[in-house]
């Protein structure tokens, strides 16, 4: 079970994104996790346990705290 995600934070995927990046952003937090990639900036939404099951790593915070 992973820590709550909170928006704001980055998190490093497992697979790279067709732009090049590994890095998210959280933008929206609920049933599902809104992501937005941090390169290209599209937004993806995600079911938690999708997001859970791709996610290798939290890489920073939410800004501000
Ligand atoms: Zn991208």
């Amino acid at each position: 079970m992973m820590q709550d995600v909170a928006v704001g934070e980055v998190y490093r995927m497992r697979r790279q994104h067709p732009c090049g990046s590994w890095e998210w952003t959280v933008y929206r937090v609920g049933a599902d996790i809104g992501l937005e990639c941090r390169t290209c900036q599209r937004r993806v939404m995600l079911e938690r346990r999708r997001f859970e099951s791709r996610v290798r790593s939290r890489v920073s915070p939410a800004q501000g705290t």
